[in-house]
């Protein structure tokens, strides 16, 4: 059942029924007269697919000072769907309820469409019109695509910096943005208000109504809105959408679970609310790992790696956060998990079955091994797969058993550009290269500095390249015959007029696993 429809229906009942539950007051203006825009945060479509694409919009004219407008109205949005950039080829067109429980977001997931091509579209509310958005389906599952470009992006703080990379991300001719997390930030930096002007303000987002703001505040960035005009996106989460670090029910503070899950649910809901997604989230429960394909050339399974895996080993106990430890017997427990086991077998399965020429794994962090040889013994980071190793190893060993051809991660979280070859063993040149990674930068968080960089790189030859200095993110050009990307940047700290240039380019050619330099 389409979720409008059902909305539809929600309204009627709401409206026909006067007072019941969380609907009681809501009541329906006919066709609102706007004083200002309602549609403050653009539009956006996500999770293209052969035949369908999901449209998203929301209404907010004062985003930020929620509710911003009479929060009990549900309000009708017509949109409309057309095969041309002049607007003159209607293919589709209806109309949704925006309703006070959704903060007035609208989803239209749209069916039945043609594959490989670009849609127009447009919301109208009352006498206010939506900006133009764009949008491409993903080829027909047997056609045989020549070429997919994707931007890859991730982890774009407010207050450190302006959104730049998505300005450029809109004026590339890709086919989608695959966005792996940290898509807001729960925490400031007021250090760099000062330099950027842009600041959260002074909470911490907690409830609903705060989350809400927090991705209301982002939205509001014209770069951002011109990126999610241009193209559909293909999104997964990490740990910011939500707290720094969760793991599965545990925050940094060891908050009551219980108590935890409920500011997850409102973090997810919020996320939902402004993302061009299909299905809401069920209480702190949201099904984000996904997979899409491109026709013969490519599948690409978006991974969830923050719900369901296990709780960080050797923690500190006063704050729960990622450390580095140089002995922790726990790190070696075959039990523990990165995506649960669940989502362990649907991508193993996946990646056994899959006849397409590239295997794409989107997702938050870092695969490759970063650990580092101290006096005191070797040092790994617990937030990211190092701290998962024997999960990453079962992972690997999958693709060897199945000789999955192609398998290149994509990646976030880490605040650099980074490619690296996979092994079963990391680092072992005796272990042969089973798969490749690419990390794309940050749009505008803070990242390590070079010199601890190379420090990494030393003792990490499967690393062939990190810059954790610049800021950006990457084009993958994709064709039957390589994978190349280019990796984009600028120097922190990106100012509103940041100019962008190529900080390397790399390629992994068909059927030879591993990362070269292009
Ligand atoms: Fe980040
Ligand atoms: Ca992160």
């Amino acid at each position: 059942m389409n979720l409008h429809r059902r909305d539809l229906n929600r309204a009627a009942l709401c409206l026909a029924l006067g007072a019941f539950g969380a609907f009681s007051e809501a009541r329906a203006a006919a066709a609102p007269r706007w004083k200002t825009t309602p549609f403050t945060l653009g539009v956006a479509s996500g999770q293209p697919r052969p035949e369908s694409v999901v449209l998203w919009t929301r209404l907010a004219p004062d985003p930020v000072a929620e509710p911003g407008f009479d929060a009990r109205v549900a309000c009708p949005v017509r949109y409309a769907l057309y095969a041309d950039e002049a607007l003159r080829q209607p293919v589709r067109a209806g109309e949704v309820m925006a309703l006070p429980e959704r903060a007035h977001a609208v989803h239209v997931p749209l069916d039945g469409l043609s594959p490989g091509r670009s849609y127009w579209y447009r919301f109208t509310c009352g006498n206010a019109r939506s900006a133009v958005g764009r949008t491409r389906t993903a080829p027909a599952p047997d056609a045989a695509v020549g070429r997919l470009r994707i931007a890859l992006a991730s982890c774009q703080h407010w207050e450190q910096g302006f959104f730049v990379a998505h300005r450029e991300i809109a004026q590339r001719d890709v086919d989608l943005v695959l966005f792996v997390g940290d898509y807001i930030y729960e925490g400031s930096s007021p250090a760099y208000t000062a330099q950027t002007g842009r600041a959260h303000g002074s909470w911490t987002p907690h409830t609903l109504a705060q989350y809400r703001a927090r991705h209301a505040l982002y939205k509001s960035d014209a770069d951002l809105q011109a990126a999610h005009a241009t193209h559909p996106w293909i999104v997964t989460l990490d740990d910011h959408e939500v707290v720094n670090d969760y793991a599965d029910d545990r925050d940094p503070a060891y908050t009551d679970p219980a108590r935890f899950l409920q500011r997850r649910a409102a973090a997810y809901r919020a996320y939902f609310e402004h993302m061009p997604l299909a299905l809401p989230p069920q209480g702190a429960a949201m099904r984000i790992h996904d997979r899409f394909n491109w026709g013969r050339l490519a599948n690409l399974w978006t991974l969830d790696t923050r719900q369901h895996r296990s709780h960080h080993a050797c923690p500190d106990p006063a704050r729960d956060v990622g450390q580095s430890p140089t002995a922790c017997a726990e790190l070696a427990d075959p039990t523990r998990t990165m995506l649960g086991a669940a989502q362990e077998r649907w991508l193993s399965q996946g990646l056994a079955a899959s006849t397409a020429r590239w295997n794409l794994l989107g997702q938050a962090t870092q695969v490759s091994a970063t650990g580092i040889d101290t006096p005191e013994g070797h040092q790994t980071w617990t937030d990211g797969w190092d701290g998962y190793p024997v999960a990453r190893g079962r992972l690997l060993q999958g693709i060897a058993d199945a000789n999955v051809r192609n398998v290149i991660s994509l990646g976030g979280d880490v605040h650099r550009h980074a490619a690296a070859d996979l092994r079963l063993l990391p680092n072992d040149p005796a272990s042969p290269r089973l798969a490749s990674e690419f990390i794309g930068g940050s749009v505008t968080s803070r990242g390590a500095s070079q010199r601890s960089m190379a420090r990494m790189r030393r003792d990490n030859p499967d690393v062939l390249h990190a810059r954790g200095d610049e800021r950006g993110w990457a084009l993958l050009d994709i064709t039957p015959d390589a994978a190349r990307c280019e990796f984009r940047s600028t120097p922190h700290g990106v100012p509103v007029d940041a100019v962008f240039g190529t900080q390397a380019r790399f390629v992994v050619a068909d059927g030879a696993a591993g990362v070269q330099r292009d």
